[in-house]
């Protein structure tokens, strides 16, 4: 009896033992739509990274929670990367990314193109919420982009103007 009693404090406590999240997808290529295979992805400021699979999928586990920017190496096509992907405790976080980039790679300033002012300028953040996340957006700190990244996407929105880029 006392072992099944342990042995069920064990399971119960598990899921609180370094609770990570993971990224996974796929990436096409966006002159033909064929799986982009053998692209090297690694997660920026790390050595974390990953090689997709023959069928443009790729797998970042054990992730810690918070935010990451992915860099895509294209063999001939030069770097591209992805900003804000969110990671949640125990969960999966699914990119379906469309790639080459293009000039679309590299930080957007957050001045609003409209009138240069950032007062009103919050983050978009992509990828699944957690809750913390969830709070910010609902106060309106960040606002929150979805699962279907490009690397084009808009990396802010401008409240006064209500747009994005
Ligand atoms: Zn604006």
């Amino acid at each position: 009896m006392r072992k099944l009693i342990v042995t069920i404090f064990v399971i119960l406590n598990l899921p609180t033992f370094g609770q990570t999240g993971t990224i996974d997808g796929t990436v096409i290529d966006k002159t033909d739509s064929s799986n982009l295979a053998g692209l090297p992805i690694v997660i920026v400021g790390t050595r974390t990274g990953v090689i997709t699979n023959n069928e443009g999928y790729f797998k970042l586990s054990n992730l810690q929670p918070g935010t990451y920017d992915l860099a895509f190496q294209f063999i001939g096509l030069g770097e591209d990367t992805v900003r804000n992907v969110n990671v949640v405790a125990n969960e999966v976080t699914t990119l379906n990314l469309g790639l080459p980039i293009g000039d679309c790679s590299g930080n957007k300033p957050k001045n609003c193109p409209i009138d240069g002012s950032t007062s009103e300028v919050i983050p978009i953040i992509y990828g699944l919420p957690g809750n913390k996340l969830m709070k910010k957006a609902e106060r309106g700190k960040v606002r929150l982009g979805g699962c279907i990244v490009t690397g084009c996407d808009p990396q802010w929105y401008c409240e006064r103007h209500n747009h994005k880029y």
